[in-house]
Order: C-alpha cells, then structure tokens, then sequence
C-alpha cells in the first residue's frame, strides 16, 4: 500500500501542472532581497506619478549606473550602455552585448504613463465664486473612483518665452491638494439610481481650486482672477500659457505597504510602472549580455500607443536602428532575431468579483510573474498571440532561473479584455510575448500588488536580457 501510495505521489509529481504560492518556493534570503527592491520601487512611484516624472528619474538611476546618452554615428562596443530620451516622455536604453546587433537583441518593453485626469486647454473657469481647473480624463478611468479623493497637479507649462516650468504641487508635507466633489448621500437619490458607469459624468469631473475673491477687485470672476495672480507670481504663467501645458491630476497619495503582513503594496500607477521599473532596474544591474540588451519605456499605452512617443512611433526603430548601424548590419536582420518581453500589468484573480474571471485561467497575487499567451477581446481580437515556441522559451529561461511564474488570461472569455504593446512589437517581426505583474483595482487611484509579484517581474527581466 505504501509503495503505491509512493507511485501515486511520484506521478503526480510528475505529471500535474502544479502551481505554488511563491512564499513556499523561496528562500527567506530572496523574499529579503525582494523586500528591499520594493524600498526602491515605492520611492520611484513616488517621484514618478507621470510619463515624464518617471522619465526624468530613469535617466538619473541610469546615469548613477554609468549609462551615456547615445548619439546617432557613435561607435558602440560589448558592455557600453547608452540611452535616448524620446521627447521627454519615453527612455530607450541598451546595454551592447557581445554579440552583433544581427544576432538579435533583447528587449524588456513597458510603459510609463497610466490613467489620470488631464487638464483642457481652456481649463480654468469659477462658478458661483469657487475657481475650477476642467479635465478631461486620461485612458480607461472608471470616473466614479476619482470624485472625493486629494489629488495633486503635476505637468509642465512652457511661457510664451519658451522656457518651460516643471509644476508639482500635492506631494510634499504641507502642499495643498485638489479634489473633485460629489454628492451628499441626501441629495443623491437620482444619482444613486445610474448605472455606476454613468453616475458622474465626464464633465463633472472638475477639479477644485480656489475660492478666495482677489482683493479690492469689483470685477467679474475675482476667484479666477486671484488664482491666476498667484500661478502668475510662482510660475510666470498666464492664462494664455495654460494653451501650450500638459497637467495632470493625479492620486495625492504616496505608495503605501498594504496588509498586516506588509505583503502588498498599494499605489497610483503600478500599471505600468511595476513592469518599467523592473525592466529598468534590471538593466542597470546586468554585466555585459550576450545579446544586446534593451529596454524600451513608452508612452501613449493607455490610450493606444499612437503618437510619437508611442510604442508605435518610429522612434523606437530609430533607436534600434542606430545602433545597427554602428556595426553596418541591418536592422531588419536584428528585429527577426530578437526576443521581447511584452512587460505588463494582468488582472489579479479578486475573490471579491469572482464572477468575471475564469479560475483555470487567472493570475493569482503571489504566484509570480504571468505570461499571457495572448490578450485583446472576444474571439482573441486585437492580439498577437505569441506562438508556443515564444512561450516554450520565455518557460525555459523562467524555470533554469528559478523564477515563480503563472499564466493567464485577463478575466473571462467575452466579458471584456485589454490590449498591451505586444502587437507594435510583434509587428516590427520582434518574437513578443506579455508577461508581467497581477493587479488588484486596476486603473484606480490605489491599485494592488503583491511585493513577490514585482520581484519576479525584475528577475524574469534579468534572466530575459541575459539569455
Ligand atoms: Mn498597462
Ligand atoms: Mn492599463
């Protein structure tokens, strides 16, 4: 009996697929290791709250690890590392491998900006004597999670002289914020009544701030006025200038460990910068690579990649193509030889909402890094559906290293979908596969993640630019 017992066991061993929580495959060593890159990626969270922001900070960390900006003509050798900013709002960096670029390279691509609240053109107005900015809303925002929360401003203005003026006000100690209001419970019987989709309504959502009259003035809108005056005497700024501004309003709360167990974090825009942060960061601690390694931080994700600092702009291709160059090789021979790694964020399986995933095929929070075969909606539409051999050897790559990993689909077939910049890759004759980090409230102002999840996200970058 015994014996068959052991046979039993050693099938099952052998046969099941048979997922674990990551918390029993890891040493305390590693989970003390990933405690501490989480450190690193709160505090990049925190001074990065927009594609810019995050930028900005890529190009500092890189800097401190070595990497050069790299100019069209410069020779390249194994072990250089280089990067090119795209318009402020994207960062491509490499670290040259030893082989030649038409060996092909490898490529970590995430994104850098995440749904928000921007402000229009013609923003600022008052009404009944308050002073509001307008916004327009930013990529999939479910709008009623984004009334009666504090939000902070973040952006730049360029004055009509051309200089430009950073803008941050929110995030330090003693900032004021801003907020969008909603309705008192007791006048909310007709709104409580909507579908939650239509309940506020994108023009509702307006940011407060300001309410005192400007002095002594008998004018119309003193509000107005007075707010104007004090952008004015801080930044320069006219109402004018506000025409050739990006601002943006966004969560004024910073990263927060989330549990008892402080096993989770909690913040504004883990999608996608959990996957661009762990790209980034892995590419500043890799030694020389074999092949190329790059990493490729967009913009534009959440409302399509379009755009020049999209994942669809030829800036990428230029970037890459450069870099061929140096070595008079083709780019075309290196695209159909590399390998990316689609890093983004998937739905976590919510206990709370179990009724929208399929539990065979969801990611669960603490079980690694997931990969996606493909995303997109309803009958796999609008995905590139990475082959089995592109998953055969992202498998390899994870387990000779170790690494926790999953696999998913985002939610039930037909109940919705999303779609990542696998398919801007995948187009480009890159061999793509998504894979990245599961994510409780997605695209809300605090979404969830588990700190196991985001390490396996940096170690899976690590072993992707090193294979
Ligand atoms: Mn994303
Ligand atoms: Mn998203």
């Amino acid at each position: 009996m015994a014996e068959e017992k052991k046979i039993a066991q050693e099938k099952r061993d052998l046969l099941l697929l048979n997922r674990k929580n990551g918390y029993d495959c890891l040493s305390d060593k590693k989970i003390h290791k990933m405690y501490e890159y989480c450190e690193g990626y709160k505090q990049f969270l925190d001074e990065g709250k927009t594609e810019r922001e995050c930028v900005s900070k890529a190009v500092q960390m890189a800097e401190a690890r070595g990497f050069r900006p790299y100019h069209r003509g410069d020779s390249i050798q194994a072990g250089d590392k280089l990067y090119r900013v795209n318009r402020n709002k994207g960062v491509m960096l490499a670290v040259i491998g030893e082989e030649t670029m038409d060996k092909g390279s490898r490529i970590c691509a995430a994104h850098l900006d995440s749904p928000r609240l921007d402000l229009k053109q013609k923003t600022l107005y008052e009404d009944k004597e308050l002073a509001y900015f307008k916004t327009h809303y930013y990529g999939g925002v479910r709008k009623y999670q984004w009334v009666s929360i504090p939000l902070e401003l973040r952006g730049i203005v360029i004055l009509k002289d051309g200089s430009s003026r950073t803008i941050s006000i929110g995030g330090a100690e003693n900032d004021p914020v801003f907020t969008v209001s909603d309705l008192l419970p007791h006048l909310a019987a007709e709104q409580s009544k909507k579908p939650l989709g239509e309940a506020i309504a994108a023009e509702q959502l307006n940011l407060l701030v300001g309410s005192r009259p400007f002095k002594d003035d008998e004018g119309a809108e003193r509000v107005k006025l007075a707010i104007l005056d004090l952008l004015f005497e801080k930044y320069g700024m006219i109402e004018e200038d506000f025409l050739s501004a990006e601002l943006m309003a966004v969560p004024a709360m910073n990263a927060k460990d989330v549990g008892l167990d402080r096993s989770m974090i909690g913040a504004y825009g883990h999608d996608d910068r959990v996957c661009a942060y762990a790209s980034l960061q892995a590419l500043l601690d890799i030694q020389t690579p074999k092949h190329t390694a790059v990493c490729m931080l967009a913009d534009k994700e959440e409302v399509g990649s379009m755009g020049v600092t999209g994942m669809k702009s030829m800036a990428f291709d230029t970037f890459m193509s450069d870099l061929c160059d140096a070595q008079n090789l083709p780019l075309r021979a290196c695209f159909e030889k590399s390998y990316c790694l689609s890093a983004d964020v998937t739905a976590a399986f919510d206990p709370n909402y179990p009724e929208v995933f399929e539990r065979n095929n969801s990611a669960y929070l603490n079980y690694g890094i997931c990969m996606s075969k493909y995303t997109g909606s309803r009958g796999k539409s609008g995905a590139s559906d990475a082959s089995a051999e592109v998953i055969a050897f992202m498998r390899k790559i994870l387990n000779d290293n170790q690494i926790v990993w999953q696999t998913a689909e985002l939610g039930k077939t037909d109940q919705g979908g999303g779609g990542t910049v696998a398919a801007y890759l995948a187009d480009r004759d890159i061999d793509t596969l998504d894979a990245g980090v599961p994510v409780l409230s997605m695209h809300s102002p605090f979404e969830v993640v588990s700190k196991l999840d985001c390490y396996m996200a940096y170690e899976a970058s690590v072993a992707v630019y090193g294979s």
